[in-house]
């Protein structure tokens, strides 16, 4: 039986060491980090983690300004509201919600993002930096996979992990989070032939495929670790009651799994508060950084 790696504890723990570097700093900053979160439209699972988001960052003392927009909102009018925010000397971070309605490009308005502020690493100069190893805000997910990984002492290099995933969010800088960790990576995605042969030579797998309960024991290396990423609300119909209550899963079926892994992430509670606390954590890197700080929590970025 294996061990459950716990996102959750060690999310609060991050959130100490920030809540103490602000209180150390703020005098000195003149004021304290502060992070802009746009939410366009009404999509209710952004309404959730923005809300989350915005808890967080009262948690630890970083201001932050919801910016909720109507998804009639023009081209041009979100455009300038970016802009604004990148002019901002009281904002360190700014991060859009995605998904964004489909009639915006999600890359045209990610890309308009000072890459000084770019709170979830996306731009396309810090995309840049991950791949050449300079230190820059990093894709929260995949950076908090690493630090799980490195809080719970597993040995990445020379072991081969195995990515399900590809996109930019988190499969893409996942895989090369793990390669400049000295893994042997394997990336896996829809055309993927025969996805078992590759996830049962794993000694790490990180699932971000949005698949309910995709991996089972079966799929899976005896004393592998599997990190879990994804994240669904299913519904679940009461037969008497007629109800419909919802149970959150992952992509990995986790009491199977967790028979035959070494260790596995929980959901919920295992990669989702990573992903809030490193958001904070480049937020107040940023921010030391914007106020001529010293450079304090490097250590928590890969
Ligand atoms: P995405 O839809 O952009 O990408 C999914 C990737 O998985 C694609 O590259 C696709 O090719 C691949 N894929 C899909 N089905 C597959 C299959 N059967 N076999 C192999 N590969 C397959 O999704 P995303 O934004 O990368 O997110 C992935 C999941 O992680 C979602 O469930 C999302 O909700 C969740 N997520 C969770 C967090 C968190 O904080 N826990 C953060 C971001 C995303």
């Amino acid at each position: 039986m294996g061990i459950t790696i716990d996102g959750k504890n060690f999310a609060k723990e991050i959130e100490q060491r920030l809540i103490n570097e602000i209180n150390d700093f703020r005098q000195e900053a003149g004021r304290p980090p502060g992070l802009a979160v746009i939410r366009v439209g009404d999509d209710p699972a952004s309404g959730v983690y923005v809300k989350n988001k915005g808890k967080a960052c009262e948690r630890v003392g970083i201001n932050n300004f919801n910016i909720h927009l109507d998804s009639n909102i023009s081209e041009n009018d979100l455009k300038n509201q970016i802009i604004k925010l990148n002019n901002d000397e009281s904002v360190d971070g700014i991060l859009l919600q995605l998904p964004l309605p489909l009639k915006f490009d999600k890359n045209h308005f990610l890309n308009i993002i000072s890459p000084d502020k770019d709170a979830d690493g996306l731009h396309p100069l810090n995309l840049g930096k991950l791949i050449k190893g300079d230190f820059g805000p990093r894709s929260c997910t995949p950076a908090g996979v690493l630090a799980l990984l490195k809080n719970n002492h597993i040995k990445i290099a020379g072991k081969k992990a195995v990515v399900i995933g590809r996109s930019i969010l988190v499969g893409r800088p996942m895989a090369i989070i793990l390669e400049s960790e000295n893994a042997t990576v394997t990336i896996c995605h829809s055309h993927t032939r025969k996805l078992e042969d590759e996830t049962k030579n794993a000694d790490i797998l990180v699932v971000a495929a949005g698949k309910p309960d995709l991996i089972d024991a079966e799929l899976v290396k005896k004393n592998a670790v599997v990190i879990d990423v994804g994240i669904h609300r299913i519904p679940v119909l009461n037969e008497v009651t007629k109800e419909t209550t919802y149970r959150l899963c992952g992509d990995v079926k986790f009491d199977d799994v967790l028979t035959k892994a070494s260790a596995i992430t929980p959901v919920p509670g295992g990669v989702g508060p990573m992903t809030v606390s490193m958001l904070l954590v480049n937020t107040v890197s940023l921010w030391q950084s914007h106020c001529g700080l010293p450079s304090t929590i490097r250590d928590l970025l890969p």
